[in-house]
């Protein structure tokens, strides 16, 4: 699943492939796209960077023009040397970008869209901090989380990507237990020293994951229901939380 770590390692991949460079094709495969006229609108434009802030991922373009990627739940960018055997099959490609040998690919969407630079600035302004920004303010974090409604549950405030942007469900429910919060406390109920040593936690394993894999994340609970917790052996429990009743996973003999 996609969260701010894969998608900070997909960003290296694309970029070791394109960056500083014009592509020397543009396919758009799917035909959502067919009418957009991609290839001729970035032709022969270089592109600038490829930067990520939380889960949105955008390539710069020469002249002002950015492509922005959302990957929500069923996305994937993939890198391959040309000729290579594509993780998914051709026809869920919706972009392919080549370039000096590779091909970079982007699979099944759902969010992929062109838009000017200045669009693209005032659509990241609205989202919290990157956690896997190389710097990231505290203090803004903070603000944002206490201006949010007071009887919100930390586990739902976390999926917030105007209060921190990156965190998904799984490492909503990895850093809750690794901190032993009780993700179901209200955020009235959070001190900020808790929610500064949880996002400090975060930035440090989703650095990690980012540059050696997500084999490096942690996996005490999500997806663990009914098995003994590996702190205190208490079963772990499962529950829809917050608006989009995502699954929370938890302990309830440790995290409080
Ligand atoms: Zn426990």
């Amino acid at each position: 699943m996609s969260e701010g770590d894969t998608i900070h390692r997909a960003a290296s991949g694309i970029r070791a492939a394109l960056a500083g460079r014009v592509p020397e094709e543009i396919l758009t495969p799917h035909p959502r796209h067919r009418a957009d006229h991609w290839p001729e609108r970035l032709h022969g434009r270089s592109i600038r960077s490829v930067d990520t802030h939380g889960k949105h991922l955008f390539l710069r373009f020469d002249g002002g023009l950015a492509l922005h990627s959302h990957l929500r739940m069923t996305g994937l960018w993939g890198v391959y040397r040309h000729g290579e055997t594509w993780r998914r099959p051709p026809r869920r490609a919706w972009l392919v970008l080549r370039s000096d040998g590779w091909d970079v690919v982007q699979f099944d969407g759902p969010v992929l869209e062109v838009m000017s630079d200045s669009r693209l600035r005032s659509r990241l302004a609205a989202l919290g901090p990157d956690v896997l920004g190389e710097s990231f303010d505290m203090e803004r974090f903070l603000s944002r989380l206490r201006s949010a409604d007071p009887t919100r549950s930390i586990g739902d405030a976390l999926l917030d990507q105007r209060i921190a942007a990156g965190i998904g469900n799984v490492w909503k429910a990895e850093l809750c237990f690794a901190t032993a919060i009780d993700p179901w406390r209200p955020l009235a109920t959070v001190r900020d020293e808790e929610a500064i040593g949880l996002m400090q936690l975060a930035r440090e394993l989703m650095h990690r994951s980012a540059r050696d894999g997500i084999g490096t994340r942690p996996h005490a609970v999500y997806r663990r229901a009914r098995l003994p917790c590996p702190r205190c052996h208490t079963i772990i429990r499962q529950r829809g939380q917050g608006d989009n009743n995502r699954s929370t996973f938890w302990c309830p003999g440790c995290q409080s």
